[in-house]
């Protein structure tokens, strides 16, 4: 099959009028034509950081600190997952994961709390979607025998030398929040030799220099450090050091949407639209060992078809920018999930 547009290409996302080949689930090709369409094709994002379970809760809360929100065991989200029966936590992740596919999001790095269960509600949730919810399990080293990775709360909360070991030992990715609400926790997390850092809003230069050092990739959740008010990370100081992708954290929070995040990542920050749509992708894929986020001959063919006419968009001046900073889900005409 093919698609065809504006075609946003490579790590740069040069923009080439063409077709995209794919055969079998993978890109087979990138050609350059004359074509008449007004659509523009680009990786399905890859959402560095979620926390769907609380999707029964959506904007509950108004006013209250971060700790009241989501702190185990008595924040508000934690007093609302308790008082939700299996059915309907499953039906609400459900519909949000749902809504990421429809969106165009290709896989989703989960962090799934309630050990081995909560992994089980998620591939519940997941069944028959086309969308890869990959669990980050918690709450239980034992989780590691079915989770994709383990999602650490923080290292404030626990040493986390047991789930580390096992983490390792299963091969599988451990990923852990660091610096949300202030710095402690930053050294003892990055001492984990964690694959993922989340967050990261308080780091400082001598954090980035072991990040940096030690090739540490980090999650960045702009808009939920805006709305539980704890500041916001300097992603172009995260970006000069390390690879930095997006993600939209608890649905409770924020729609599950990339493109909210990307826009306000992109207006918020001096970080060009590129850098933020690789945020929205290759950043992702890469953190997650995928082979996707990136259109080029032998990737998963992954990818996001948006109506470049819709009245939202028509007449956009620049493809890469108009994805970024304007487009939304209302301009998705296609998701490609291999
Ligand atoms: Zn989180």
């Amino acid at each position: 099959m093919e698609l065809e547009g504006t075609i946003l290409a490579g790590r740069d996302f040069a923009a080439v009028e063409g077709r995209v080949v794919v055969e079998d689930g993978e890109i087979v090709a990138v050609e350059e034509a004359s074509v008449d369409s007004d659509d523009i094709v680009l990786p399905a994002f890859v959402n560095a950081h979620t926390h769907i379970g609380d999707s029964i809760a959506k904007d509950a809360g108004r006013g209250l600190s971060l700790e009241e929100l989501v702190a185990p065991p008595d924040g508000l989200k934690h007093r609302l997952l308790r008082e939700a029966d299996r059915t309907a936590l499953v039906e609400g992740m459900r519909r949000s994961l749902s809504f990421m596919a429809e969106s165009g999001t290709a896989a989703t790095l989960e962090f799934r709390e309630g050990g081995v269960p909560g992994v089980e509600a998620l591939r519940d949730a997941s069944d028959g979607i086309e969308i890869d919810a990959l669990a980050f399990g918690r709450d239980d080293p034992d989780v590691l025998d079915v989770s994709d990775g383990y999602g650490a709360s923080g290292a404030n909360d626990a040493d986390f030398a047991v789930e580390r070991g096992r983490a390792r030992d299963a091969g599988k990715p451990f990923a852990i929040h660091a610096g949300e609400v202030d710095a402690t926790d930053i050294h003892p997390a990055i001492d984990l030799d964690p694959d993922l850092l989340v967050h990261m809003v308080h780091a400082d230069d001598e954090h980035l220099a072991r990040v940096a050092d030690d090739g540490i990739p980090i999650a960045v959740c702009p808009r939920s450090n805006l709305v539980t008010d704890v500041g916001l990370p300097d992603v172009p100081d995260l970006l000069a050091h390390t690879t930095v992708a997006l993600g939209t954290d608890n649905v409770m929070l924020n729609s599950p949407s990339m493109f909210r995040e990307m826009a306000y990542t992109a207006k918020r920050y001096d970080a060009t639209a590129v850098e933020v749509l690789r945020m929205a992708t290759t950043a992702g894929a890469e953190i997650a060992g995928r082979n996707d986020g990136l259109i080029e001959a032998g990737r998963d063919a992954n990818l996001l078809v948006l109506d470049g006419d819709t009245h939202n968009l028509a007449g956009y001046r620049d493809p890469v920018r108009a994805a970024v900073r304007r487009a939304g889900a209302s301009d998705v005409k296609r998701v490609l999930h291999a």
